[in-house]
Parts: C-alpha cells; structure tokens; sequence
C-alpha cells in the first residue's frame, strides 16, 4: 500500500492542534529553543516513493533515535554475542534515564540499550582510535544507510555543547558501569562521542529512510543489504519493547509498529506486514513531547494512521 500525500496532509491539519498539550524539552538547553507548533511528517512507501507534509523539512537532532544507529553499527561490526554481553535485552518500565534497575541487576548490566545506560555502554563500544575517529566512523555508517555523502551527515555543535555541558547524569552513568567493569575507556570521550551522536541532524526524510530500511529487513529501497536481516529483526523487536521510553507498552497497543522517540520530538516507525503497511518508513517531528517524552502530536498521527490503514 502507498500513503498519500494528501492522507499525510490531512494528518498535519488534524494532529497540529495537539502540539499545545505538550512542552518542548528543556534539559538539555538548545533544546528549549524548538518550536513548539512544528510538526512534519514523511512516509517512503513500499514502492520506494517519499510523500511529506507538515514542517518535514525542518532540521532536527536524532537525540535517542540515534540509539538504533549506534545498536545496528556495534551489530554488525561485533555481532550479537558480545554486544548482549554487555547490554540487556528487556524492557525496564523506568525513565530513560533512571539509574535505579542498574543497581538492582546483578551482576550490572544496563537492561536494555534504548535506556540512557544501555546507550552509552552502546556508544562506548563504537570502533575507532578516538572520540573523532569513532564520530566519523559513525557518520559514515549513517551515509551509507542513507545513500548520502559523509559531508552531509552534520552534528549541531550548539545541541551537542548544551548538553555535554549539562549531562551529569549520564555522566553518572558512566562512572557507575565503569566501576562495575561494564564499559571501558574514558568517561569524557564517550561523552563526547554520545553528545555528538544525540546531535545528528536530519529530517522527516532521512527517518522515513531509516524506517524502510529496518521494515525491509535491513535493505535500502535501491536494494542494498546495508543491516543483515537478524539485526534488523533485532532492532524492531528493541524498539517494539524499549522504543518509546516507559509508554512502549501502550505505544504497541495504540500503533503497533516497531518505533524508536527522542527527546527533539523526532519519532521513526516501521511498517508491519500484518498491517496495511508491510515495507513502509515513518519519519515524523513534533517537539511538543508528552509527559513519557513522546512527540505528543507525533504519536496522534500514528494511531490514526494505523487505524485509517488496519
Ligand atoms: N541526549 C539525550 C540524553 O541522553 C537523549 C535522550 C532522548 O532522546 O531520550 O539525555
């Protein structure tokens, strides 16, 4: 099936009203300047066509959808076995950011890596000599998902300083798995690594790309295996469970489809076959974000989505 660009459209007009129930995030700082009525959508269809509409031009930081690159790349440069060594694989029902179940885990492992803790244990496993090298390696793994030259996989300097500047609990993090022998190396690297990542701009676009591309099992819409079909079975079952924070659960129940948020209100979807939506990308942002940190309009125009397409 192949959605329209008038059904997206529509969506826009009927779900904008929604950005007014939310608020933009305010804890990292450079955040707080997004602008709260914006929301865009972006669908590439099975057969491989972009619709959009809304604000789906607009640049945006990934923030924790980077979280599935960075899962995909250590995937498939060390391979599941010792990347499920070092993090979970279930959903804790904490916030993202909660340090509480990485006490309590014995011995300590961060329980999945869509939480703050799993990510950065993630992060510090990216290949390279140091925090540059691992950045471009990065980038470079993203151009290719996204058929794009290296040069246009650009960071916001500004989001990122914000909040390395600011991320003392993710700090804490670090220091609280470093001790327990979870993560290796330096601290600050890593941090400056994973500032950097959360920072990678993209649009509606590039998201609806990433979500065809885990929807058909890993191959970009020209036919390349750029993710083995395991890992990208992987991700989608990651995102099924740990994807939208601690209102995963009612996300599989409202929408149904595999979808990974951050906190910039982006919010990528995959289409399911036993929808109407077999081999389709969803790449939306909204940054007025619900009480869980959800794109509240974002997630409104998923539901209807799925129910106008059953
Ligand atoms: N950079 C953000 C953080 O670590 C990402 C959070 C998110 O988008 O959930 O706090």
């Amino acid at each position: 099936m192949n959605v329209t660009q008038q059904q997206l459209e529509e969506l826009i007009a009927e779900c904008r009203p929604y950005t007014v129930l939310g608020q933009v995030a305010s804890y990292i700082p450079e955040l707080a300047k997004s602008e709260p009525t914006q929301l865009g959508i972006a669908v590439c269809n099975a057969d491989g066509s972009f619709v959009s509409a809304g604000d789906a031009e607009t640049m945006f930081t990934l923030q924790s959808v980077s979280k599935i690159i960075t899962l995909a790349f250590v995937l498939e440069t060390f391979g599941e076995d010792y990347v499920f060594s070092k993090v979970g694989m279930e959903p804790t029902g904490d916030a993202f950011n909660s340090i509480a179940k990485l006490e309590e885990t014995i011995p300590t492992k961060p329980l999945n890596p869509m939480i703050n803790a799993g990510a950065l244990a993630v992060t510090s496993m990216l290949p390279g000599e140091d925090a540059a090298d691992k950045l471009n390696r990065l980038r470079q793994f993203i151009a290719d998902l996204l058929d794009i030259e290296l040069d246009m996989v650009k960071y916001d300097a500004e989001v990122a300083k914000s909040e390395f500047e600011t991320t003392d609990l993710n700090r804490a993090l670090l220091y609280f798995m470093r001790y327990h022998g979870v993560i290796e190396g330096n601290v600050e690297e890593i941090i400056d690594v994973y500032t950097k990542q959360c920072a990678i701009l993209t649009n509606c676009k590039g998201l609806a790309m990433m979500g065809k591309i885990l929807s058909q099992s890993g191959k970009t819409p020209s036919g390349n295996q750029v993710i083995s079909r395991r890992n990208a079975r992987i991700i989608r079952a990651i995102m099924t469970t740990c994807g939208m924070y601690d209102a995963s659960g009612e996300f599989s129940v409202q929408v149904g489809l595999p979808g990974k948020s951050g906190v910039s209100g982006a919010i990528v979807a995959c289409g399911r076959s036993d929808f109407d939506m077999a081999d389709l990308g969803i790449g939306i942002f909204g940054p007025a974000l619900d009480l869980k940190g959800n794109s509240i309009a974002g997630t409104k125009m998923l539901e209807l989505l799925v129910q106008r397409h059953p």
